[in-house]
């Protein structure tokens, strides 16, 4: 039945992060090729179908449910399905609920997520240069994430930004991004890029240690750590100068798994125990297979059983091949 889920290494399960559409409305460079093949929408599991798969998570433990992408605010009715798992925040046994956006339809659904119950959103921008931001997203436009940033501010939300560190692409905008988060009340979390599918650049090209960043940024500022954690692999340190937080995901030069206490859910219903492996458990056919939810705590424990130790994510010089096939749009960020 639906008992709680701990992996081999005696971590507990209790934050979930499900992908509602592999669909967006951006072409980011790290992320997609320009011309990319969605899945058919039969593959796709129905929103009815990611509530059950949601809320049969919740009764397992799940405390932080996290939706994500592709784009989750592009998908026909998002807000309904969000709404409904609002209930789970209402019984108190979910602690949040929150969602990963590119921020560019804010403007028309930060009022409503707040009414949901929704209090901390992550959105990701790169760049505060317009031009530059339509060379990294490709279809991206400034101008409506700063408008949708806005909305969400007057909703009461928290915002996070999530920044990907790129090396001779934004990399000398970190510190001027810092600044203007914290003047705006935003933290802002820096992540390495990850080697996950297909692109049409070379990563090595890409990637950027966040290592030397922080050691850069630490000739400028006072960076304390701080214990301050939101559920996911982000360390943070505090900016004395500007008293904002400022987070480093660092998959690459840092192993963040010891405390991993997450599983992803693709839009397709596979379970993927760790983003960085391509071991994964297929949860749609359990979802259909029955109107009960049996068979699926079953398949959720058998997987849970399987969850790795960590990941092994390395950018190969020498292949150039990603380290797992799939993209992060299909993972879910
Ligand atoms: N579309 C939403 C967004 O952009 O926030 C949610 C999905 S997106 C895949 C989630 C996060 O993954 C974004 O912050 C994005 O910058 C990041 N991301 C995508 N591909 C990545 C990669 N190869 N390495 C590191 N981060 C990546
Ligand atoms: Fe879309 Fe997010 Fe990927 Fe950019 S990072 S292409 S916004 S899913």
């Amino acid at each position: 039945m639906s008992q709680p889920m701990i992996d081999p290494f005696g971590r507990e399960v209790s934050y979930l992060r499900v992908s509602v559409t592999d669909r967006c409305d951006f072409r980011c460079v790290y992320c997609m090729a320009e011309d990319m093949t969605f899945l058919p929408k039969r593959e796709v599991l129905t929103l009815e179908e990611l509530d059950r798969l949601c809320s049969a998570f919740v009764d397992k433990g799940v405390r932080k449910l996290r939706l994500t992408g592709g784009e989750p605010l592009v998908r026909k009715n998002i807000m309904s399905l969000i709404r409904n798992l609002s209930r789970h925040l209402d019984s108190g046994k979910l602690e949040e609920l929150t969602i990963t956006t590119n921020g560019s339809q804010l403007a028309r659904f930060a009022d409503e997520l707040a009414e949901c119950g929704v209090r901390r959103l992550n959105v990701s921008m790169d760049t505060m240069d317009a031009a530059k931001f339509k060379t990294i997203t490709r279809w991206g436009d400034l101008g409506k994430v700063m408008d949708g940033l806005r909305a969400a501010t007057e909703a009461g939300l928290s915002i996070k930004i999530n920044m990907v560190a790129l090396k001779g692409v934004n990399e000398h905008e970190i510190v001027p991004m810092m600044r203007w988060c914290h003047d705006n009340g935003y933290d802002l979390t820096l992540i390495e890029t990850m080697p996950l599918g297909e692109i049409d650049e070379d990563r090595t090209d890409q990637y950027l240690p966040l290592s030397l960043v922080r050691a850069r940024i630490a000739e400028d500022f006072t960076l304390t750590d701080i214990p301050y954690k939101t559920g996911g692999p982000a360390r943070y340190v505090e900016v004395k100068e500007t008293g904002g937080r400022l987070g480093f995901i660092t998959p690459m030069t840092h192993n963040f798994c010891e405390s991993c206490n997450r599983v992803r859910v693709t839009c397709t219903g596979m379970l993927y125990m760790c983003l960085g492996q391509d071991d994964s458990a297929d949860l749609r056919a359990a979802l259909r297979a029955s109107e009960s939810n049996d068979l699926l705590y079953d398949a959720i424990d058998e997987a849970i059983g399987r969850k790795p130790k960590g990941h092994d994510f390395i950018i190969d010089r020498r292949t150039r091949q990603p380290a797992v096939s799939r993209h992060m749009s299909v993972t879910g960020g």
